[in-house]
Order: C-alpha cells, then sequence, then structure tokens
C-alpha cells in the first residue's frame, strides 16, 4: 500500500529496510573520512553514530522506506560551449519539490494505519542515502559511488521516511558493474581513486559547490567546463541509456537556462542569476559563487 502510493506521488520506486546499524558502512565512512576524502565538509564529521544508526535520530523508528524521483531532464543545454550545470539543478530545488512529496505519504501512513511517527529526509540529515536505498533494492552502489539501476539508471534523487512501523523489508539486488570502468576513465579530476571510492575532495561538484575558498590552481584546465556539478561519472555509465525524462514540471528549468550561450554565462548580471536560478539549487553557491566557477573555466 505504501509503495503502490509513492509510485501515485510520482517516485520512481520505493524500498523497505529495517531502522539499524549499518554494520557494512561503518568502516568505510570512517577510512573515507580518516583519509580526508571529505574535503572541507566538515559536516561530514558530525554526528558520525546518527550516520550510521537512523534509530539514533528517529526515537523508536523500525523501518527505513527509500524513494527515488527522476530528474533526467528531456533537453539540456543548447550552446555546447556553454559552460555546463548538472542535470539535477536545471528546475526548483529538488529539497522542497521532495519534502513536500514525503510529507504527502507520511500523512498518507497515518490517514490509512493510525498513530505513525517519523521523519522525512532528502539530503538534509544524517542519513546515507545511498546505502539504504541499496539495502532495501532499489539498486547497486556503482563504481562512481552512485546508486544506479538496471531499469533507471542513476539520473535520480534519494530520500527516505523513517518510522516507527514494523514493515516487510526488502532484499538487496546484484552488483551489476561488471568488468566496465568507464566512469573511472572518464572522470575529469580522477576523483574516483579506486572503483566504489570517490575522494570528494577532488570531485568537481565539491570544488563548485560546496568549496567556499578558492579554487585551487593545480585543477584548473581540468572542469571540463562544468560550472555547477558534474555529471560525467553518469552521462558515461552505460546504464543510463535507459534514461527516460521526468515529468514533474517543477524540474523544467527556466527557459532561458537551456539556452543561454557561452558569452551569456560570461557576462552574467545578479539580476539575471536571480531570475534564471529563482528556485534553483544553484542559489546555493550564491551569484558570487557561480562567477568565481564560471571565471575559473575561462
Ligand atoms: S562527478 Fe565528475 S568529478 Fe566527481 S567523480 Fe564524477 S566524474 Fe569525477
Ligand atoms: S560507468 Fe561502469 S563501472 Fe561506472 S558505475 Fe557505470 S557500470 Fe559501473
Amino acid at each position: 500500500m505504501i509503495k503502490s502510493e509513492a509510485k501515485r506521488l510520482g517516485f520512481l520506486s520505493c524500498g523497505i529496510s529495517k531502522a539499524d546499524f549499518l554494520e557494512e558502512e561503518a568502516p568505510r565512512l570512517e577510512k573515507w573520512l580518516k583519509n580526508n576524502m571529505h574535503g572541507e565538509m566538515h559536516y561530514m564529521e558530525n554526528h558520525f553514530d546518527k550516520r550510521l544508526d537512523p534509530r539514533k535520530l528517529v526515537e523508536g523508528s523500525k523501518s527505513v522506506v527509500s524513494m527515488l524521483l527522476n530528474y533526467y531532464p528531456e533537453n539540456t543545454q543548447e550552446d555546447p560551449e556553454a559552460p555546463r550545470i548538472s542535470k539535477y539543478a536545471y528546475g526548483t530545488d529538488y529539497h522542497f519539490v521532495i519534502k513536500d512529496k514525503l510529507k504527502q505519504l507520511l500523512q498518507f501512513i497515518q490517514e490509512e494505519i493510525g498513530e505513525v511517527n517519523g521523519r522525512a529526509f532528502v539530503d538534509s540529515a544524517p542519513v546515507l542515502d545511498k546505502a539504504w536505498a541499496a539495502k532495501s533494492g532499489l539498486g547497486w552502489i556503482g563504481k562512481n559511488a552512485n546508486l544506479l539501476s538496471k531499469q533507471v539508471g542513476s539520473f535520480f534523487f534519494i530520500a527516505e521516511l523513517v518510522i516507527d512501523l514494523d514493515l516487510a523489508c526488502d532484499t538487496p539486488v546484484t552488483d551489476h558493474c561488471g568488468s566496465c570502468t568507464a566512469c573511472i576513465d572518464a572522470c575529469p579530476t580522477q576523483a574516483i581513486v579506486e572503483p566504489y571510492v570517490v575522494d570528494g575532495s577532488k570531485c568537481i561538484s565539491y570544488f563548485t559547490i560546496e568549496l567556499k575558498n578558492e579554487i585551487p590552481q593545480d585543477v584548473r584546465g581540468k572542469f571540463d567546463n562544468w560550472m555547477f556539478g558534474c555529471d560525467v561519472c553518469q552521462d558515461v555509465c552505460p546504464w543510463n541509456r535507459f534514461s527516460k525524462p521526468h515529468n514533474e514540471p517543477l524540474f523544467n528549468p527556466h527557459p532561458d537556462l537551456l539556452s543561454m550561450t557561452k558569452k551569456d554565462w560570461e557576462e552574467i548580471t545578479e539580476d539575471v542569476f536571480r531570475k534564471v536560478f529563482k528556485k534553483s539549487a544553484v542559489k546555493r553557491t550564491k551569484f558570487s559563487g557561480l562567477k568565481r566557477n564560471i571565471d575559473f573555466l575561462k
């Protein structure tokens, strides 16, 4: 019943896991942090225990309900020379769109089942969403560290409800990366340091979105024209040949965004920035951050 309501709300798929300690993830996360692969994302160091155990995050929680929401756009930026924006950031900030759907799903559960308590998460709290989605059978974590599905590729958001309701659990799917190394070979900054391990501090997404200071000179010329995020390791993934355009109107970009030329981006004013990215996640970088990124590509 929960899964069909999730589908009705527009989610691609929904899977369930027991709210428990993420035993396999614990040493991986510890090693990743120890090796400073989070760079200046110091918030990753916080809430280590909560990150690995949702019961510490939501009291009395019994199940994690994970959902995927497609963001693959029908059209991409027209000028092949224009600085590029990651496809997930074209439309309205996904946090708002997904939170709303999660609230509706929780409300549905409460109406149908009775008093159920829980919290909705979308990339907003210490929840290891990919690990939960993989545990719930929604896909496997690929060599590019993204969640992949044979049916829908990887251009989707992941969100969860952590609730105090005991539900039947799903089982994980097998890894279908096989001998492929397309993502590792194509990464412009060699951030995929070994299969399944992305050094976050070397990733273009980190440099263009998370890093508040100046971008280090040693990566100049390596950004493959990305000004906000990077889709390379997803674009080259053979499983993404199955991606189909989303049908969420709120994810459609502002009409000017796709037609802006290289010159338009280089001359962008704060007014244009505000107009084109009115409700977009790109606002996270602020105008000055996006300008810094565009200038870095010159
Ligand atoms: S997002 Fe881009 S920079 Fe980051 S790991 Fe993937 S290909 Fe490399
Ligand atoms: S590009 Fe190949 S190795 Fe990388 S995630 Fe996709 S299938 Fe796996």
